[in-house]
């Protein structure tokens, strides 16, 4: 039986990069061991590294302006990083509050100045994104915060704000690499890489050069961006295993077409999965049409009482991690770029045998 991955993080990986991984595991490339036990200033590995940068610029279309910073401490550490590097003498930033992930940003910024929050769609428990024009921005904010697409509510912003001169920061854990995005937009973008690049334990930061040299008094040494600039992501041991898998993401993304394919195909699953979805009332899905996320996409059934029962179903059916997060209740299927069309159509598939039995 083929066994379909939906959890949302850590979560399913290209099948070909883990087979290259297994092939090259104990001798990598002729060299005698692992990527694993290589010492990460031996040309080897600074080899790795340098490829895994080049390829994510390429894929991503990343300008010669921007640095791009392999770090640790996952998306959550960036929630304190962004605020002690980025307010830069000013007293605050503004956050939009679009949900579960952008709460945390907010509370963690909130130790080190000032934040506005610009909007917020808690009125209607995180199921839509407040209008751009709506938000109500201070002129004088070091920067502007937002989630493009909340991981826990499936809630995503398609359209990148236009933030002016007031540099614009992404959490982009969730939708990184999902589709192509104007680097050139954004002050800093990061992500954790557990959800659509790689490995758990690997941070990615793509910052723009000017917003780098500025901390606040007391910035741990770990925390500052210009120190991880100047020493490419080796002033510390890099969590070298993570970036050798990115990088081999990173070209598997580059052999399937870039991520103008890969926004294809994650419409069409996304597409597939939201209309079986609204073609009865037997499903729903909570979250407003303009905002459905495509990587992760919450449901609920019109009886929860059958929740277990399809969850047990879908497990026997080889459709694992379907549980919805533990705030939201109901189900939730992630569909990163490396889950196949495939395994959406076994979903669905699986939604109408469940429906024609207990509807
Ligand atoms: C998963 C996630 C995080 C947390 O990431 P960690 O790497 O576990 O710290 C933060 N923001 C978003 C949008 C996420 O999806």
């Amino acid at each position: 039986m083929t066994i379909y991955n939906f959890s949302a993080g850590p979560a399913v990986l290209p099948k070909a990069v883990l087979q290259q991984v297994q092939a090259e595991m104990v001798n990598w490339h002729g060299y005698g061991m692992s990527v694993m036990e290589m010492s990460h200033r031996g040309k080897e590995f600074m080899g790795i590294a340098a490829e895994a940068e080049a390829d994510l610029r390429e894929v991503m279309s990343i300008p010669g302006n921007y640095k791009v910073l392999f770090l640790q401490g996952g998306a959550s550490s960036q929630f304190a990083m962004v605020p002690m590097n980025l307010l830069r003498g000013k007293a605050s930033a503004d956050y939009l509050n679009t949900g579960e992930w952008s709460k945390k940003a907010i509370k963690e910024a909130r130790r080190y100045g000032k934040v506005n929050v610009v909007a917020s769609s808690e009125d209607r428990n995180f199921s839509y994104a407040p209008a751009f024009a709506q938000w109500q921005r201070d002129p004088n904010a070091a920067y502007l915060h937002y989630t493009p697409n909340e991981t826990i509510g499936g809630v995503e912003i398609f359209d990148i704000p236009e933030s002016g001169n007031t540099p614009l920061v992404a959490d982009m854990s969730s939708t990184i690499l999902s589709r192509p995005m104007d680097v050139s937009k954004f002050g800093v973008i990061y992500a954790g890489a557990q959800k659509n690049i790689g490995p758990a334990g690997l941070t990615i930061v793509i910052v723009r050069e000017d917003l780098i040299g500025e901390t606040l008094p007391g910035t741990p040494t770990m925390f500052d961006y210009k120190i991880h600039a100047d020493n490419e992501s080796m002033y510390n041991t890099p969590a070298t295993f993570g970036m050798y898998t990115a990088g081999l993401v990173f070209k598997w993304l580059k052999a399937n077409g870039g991520l103008a394919a890969m926004e294809k195909t994650n419409r069409e699953k996304a597409g597939l999965l939201y209309s079986r979805l609204d073609s009865t009332g037997f499903y729903n899905s909570p979250v407003a049409v303009d905002n459905r996320s495509l990587m992760n996409v919450p449901f609920t059934l019109h009886d929860a009482a059958l929740d277990d029962a399809f969850l047990k179903g879908a497990k026997d059916a080889g459709l694992l991690q379907l549980k919805g997060h533990r705030s939201v209740g109901g189900m939730r299927a992630s569909i990163y770029n490396a889950m196949p069309l495939a395994g959406v159509q076994a979903l669905v598939t699986y939604m109408n045998d469940f429906e024609k039995t207990h509807g």
